[in-house]
């Protein structure tokens, strides 16, 4: 299918993206890789009157070293996060689950920025962003805010941004050589979780001292499971106590039934990846 006529700007400065999406009104909407947008766009399921391409916006690419944290530009590709040694020593669970998404073509295309705003509950980079405590910076009209994960995802491909707001970075605290890993389930290569496990903890003597775990599609947003977390911490990083704690991996989660998976079974996929996903961080 063809998309609706649109307009199109391509500014080369952040400020004139925010005029552009500004002036645009209400139907005017930024496309970043356009490998959500796209599809969107010709299957007309969206008709935006003007896109604001920020391909040109250099200073949204790059990843940077800032103190305790790194700061990952919105537009910064799958392809250069997975390159990047700031990503692999202080946000290894990000570079893990980024390997898992779709094909080089779209990792090539496909930005952080745009993964996130999107906001599809089976994309794989929501719940590491979540587990890994991540702060999205936006700029809007108004002004530059900062907005935690946990209050960025509101609900299916909703966010905290607002329609005339720019996701400017996503900013890490630094989780130094934390063990991480990715588990994903799903049907065929290349596709979307029917349900994954987003895991990173520190461990230190063999006892984990911290966790963060975070599930894909277990609801409308991803969900963080304390439980696990709580259950983590102060253990051995030993087969037992990992498969204790996952026991606990559905607690507060509200998985839909698809063509895929009903809900019971995504909750049984819910503990079973979450304890492959901490063993295999941890090498138990
Ligand atoms: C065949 C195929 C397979 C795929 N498989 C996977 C997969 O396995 N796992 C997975 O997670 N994803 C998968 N994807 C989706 C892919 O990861 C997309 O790249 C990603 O969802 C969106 O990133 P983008 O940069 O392409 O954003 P775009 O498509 O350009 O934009 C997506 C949305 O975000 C908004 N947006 C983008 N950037 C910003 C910004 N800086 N500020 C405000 N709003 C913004 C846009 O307006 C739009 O609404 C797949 C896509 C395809 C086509």
């Amino acid at each position: 299918m063809i998309p609706s006529d649109f307009d199109y700007v391509a500014p080369t400065t952040l400020d004139e993206a925010v005029t552009a999406l500004t002036q645009g009104g209400e139907d005017a909407k930024v496309i970043a890789g356009g490998q959500s947008l796209m599809p969107v766009l010709r299957l007309r399921l969206a008709a935006p009157t003007v896109l604001v391409d920020l391909g040109r916006v250099d200073e949204l690419r790059g990843v940077r070293d800032d103190g305790d944290s790194v700061v990952i530009g919105a537009m910064t590709t799958y392809y250069n996060l997975l390159g990047n040694p700031l990503i692999s020593r202080h946000a290894l669970l990000l570079a893990d689950a980024t390997r898992t998404v779709a094909d080089p073509q779209i990792r090539h295309r496909g930005t952080l920025g745009g993964a996130v705003a999107h906001a599809d509950p089976a994309g794989d980079l929501c719940a590491p962003v979540l587990a890994l405590d991540a702060t999205m910076t936006v700029v809007g009209p108004v002004g530059r805010r900062s907005v935690p994960a946990s209050e960025f995802f509101v609900d299916y491909f909703t966010t905290a941004l607002q329609p005339d707001e720019i996701l400017t970075g996503i900013r890490i605290p630094k989780h130094t050589e934390w063990a991480a890993h990715y588990e994903k389930l799903n049907r065929v290569a290349q596709a979307w979780s029917i349900v994954a496990v987003a895991a990173t903890v520190e461990v230190d003597g063999g006892v984990i001292r911290q966790a963060g775990v975070a599930l894909t599609n277990m609801a409308s947003v991803p969900v963080r499971a304390r439980g696990v977390e709580e259950a983590l911490i102060g253990q051995a990083a030993n087969a037992e106590s990992i498969r204790a704690a996952a026991e606990r991996a559905a607690e507060g989660t509200s998985p839909i039934a698809d063509g895929n998976a009903d809900a019971d079974y995504r909750s049984h996929l819910a503990r079973v990846l979450t304890r492959r996903a901490v063993a295999t961080a941890v090498g138990a």
